[in-house]
């Protein structure tokens, strides 16, 4: 949906806002993210960071030093080198750069005009997210940029993306310039917006789109308290979505069969054996009607991902080939609702199957990327996800899993075994989305929320507890010989172009 006014959403508690919540605004220059950033950094006592400031300040030191804006590594070496502060307040950010306040000077025309120029380069981008992550790390934070949402905190709890149209946007720009005392050119202003957005939107590195989990907030008509009233109810969304999940863990293992009793004692048992760590999920139950979408490392994932789930009724997808008459565990599958799969092309029964599981408020595991992947490097997930997303519009639960892979009876000591639980992602744009894209593009970015998650996920495992050198070998190990593969079926070891 589109919020066009502060009453297409509801008005709740603010106290239903998690101390440590991340809310990432993001959305083209001029549409009021960073007034709506500061009021949403008052209202629920979060810290207001403004990421466009960062890629100013560099802009304004290259501007300074007469360095070339279009030499990447340069511009990224004297980031490196630099010491760039935000000294957030509730309401102002002064910015430091090299000790020296330019919070006045990276505001200046000139900087407006060359700053996406610099914000295009992947090594300067690659340095300021590290930072903006940093900054933000423990929550409790409002950020505001172009990337905030799909590339730095791919997590946070609530994704605005604010628009306008361009004229509003030039008309603010310009009464903001004529409050300072500057005479600008409206065509000239104008048409400065509209390349940067241009910049901004193409760019390959961390580009600015809409991403399918964001409250997308349409402030073109809106008044200032208006727009902020709308974002801060958009806030409030996912927090009174989280409230009503299920956490009767004691209810929902009553509603078990007893066959499903059976294979989620039998899973445990293994999962205790093995020592399985679950993070972010225990005390609660599975919310119904959601895709679990689990990163695959090894055969042993469905079990050890089984042993943490506490609800009845969980349909999975496996290749048919298990299903053979001959291949005794195929009863077993049956038993517990897996949908057969054919692995090559779509496989419309399957999908529709699974559909109609989730519109019955059961649940299905799949595992997104199709196959197996290296340990360390999870992704790329496949187009069946977005299909089946736009098929229910069911919210997706990321799960990372760790250390599964490499393991033989008796245990292995040399990487942790873990389950980590992502919060459950609900595709508020996806509608809106979908009048602009064509099916497969809105799925790509499906998949890229998907592929976000699981890195976000393993990125916090692995700060919880660092990635062994056994991991890292076995990942290389793996890499390489996946690369061998692909070089044997198609002569490259690229990525072969997909099939139409
Ligand atoms: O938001 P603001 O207009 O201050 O941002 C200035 C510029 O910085 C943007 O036009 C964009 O090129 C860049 N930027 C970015 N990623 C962010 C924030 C800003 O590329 N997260």
């Amino acid at each position: 949906m589109i919020v066009r006014k502060p009453s297409d959403l509801p008005d709740h508690d603010p106290d239903f806002l998690p101390d440590d919540a991340v809310i990432a605004i993001d959305g083209p220059a001029g549409s009021g993210k960073s007034t709506t950033a500061k009021d949403l950094a008052e209202r629920y006592g979060l810290l207001y960071i403004d990421t466009g400031a960062m890629y100013r300040a560099l802009t304004w030191a290259a501007r300074e030093a007469g360095a070339d804006l279009d030499d990447g590594p340069a511009l990224a070496a004297m980031l490196s080198d630099a010491e760039l502060t935000l000294r957030p307040g509730r309401r102002q950010v002064a910015v430091h750069w090299n000790g020296r306040d330019v919070s006045t000077a990276i505001r200046a025309p000139e900087v407006d005009g060359d700053v996406s120029r610099v914000a295009a380069h992947a090594e300067v981008r690659a340095d300021m997210v590290r930072r903006q992550q940093q900054l933000g790390r423990s929550g409790g934070v409002v950020m505001e940029g172009r990337d905030i949402g799909s590339v730095v905190f791919p997590l946070a709890h609530t994704k605005i993306h604010l628009s306008a149209s361009l004229e509003a946007r030039a008309d603010r720009r310009l009464r903001q310039y004529r409050q300072q005392g500057k005479d600008v050119d409206r065509a000239a202003l104008t048409a400065d917006l509209a390349a940067r957005d241009k910049l901004d939107s193409e760019r390959e590195a961390g580009p600015l789109l809409i991403s399918p989990d964001a409250i997308i907030v349409d402030s073109s008509e809106l008044n200032l308290e208006d727009q902020n009233e709308a974002c801060a109810r958009a806030c409030l969304v996912n927090a009174v979505a989280d409230r009503a999940l299920d956490s009767d863990l004691d209810t929902a293992r009553r509603e078990i069969p007893w066959h499903y009793r059976l294979a989620y004692g039998v899973f445990r048992a293994l999962a205790r054996f093995y020592g399985l760590r679950e993070v972010g999920n225990a005390g609660r139950a599975l919310p119904r009607g959601v895709v679990a979408a689990v990163n695959h490392v090894s055969l042993w994932d469905p079990p050890l991902v089984g042993a943490t789930f506490h609800r009845f009724r969980i349909h999975t997808l496996a290749k048919r080939e298990l299903f053979r008459p001959d291949f005794p565990l195929g009863r077993i599958f049956r038993m517990v609702d897996a949908i057969p799969i054919r692995r090559r092309g779509y496989d419309r029964t399957a999908f529709a199957a699974a559909a109609r599981g989730i519109e019955a408020g059961n649940n299905l595991l799949i595992f997104p990327e199709g196959t197996r992947r290296a340990i360390g490097h999870p992704g790329p997930v496949k187009n069946g996800l977005g299909i089946l997303v736009q098929a229910t519009r069911a919210p997706m639960l990321p799960i990372f899993i760790r250390g599964s892979y490499g393991r033989h009876p008796g245990g292995s000591q040399l990487s942790p075994l873990e389950v980590w639980y992502g919060p459950v992602i609900r595709w508020h744009a996806l509608d809106a989305l979908l009048e602009d894209l064509d099916p497969k593009e809105a799925s790509r970015r499906i998949a890229h929320v998907c592929e976000s998650a699981f890195r976000e996920l393993q990125e916090r495992s692995f700060a919880a507890t660092p990635q062994t050198d056994f991991e890292r070998e076995l990942g290389e190990q793996q890499l390489k010989r996946f690369a061998r593969r692909q070089a044997k079926v198609f002569g490259t070891s690229e990525k072969a172009p997909a099939k139409g």
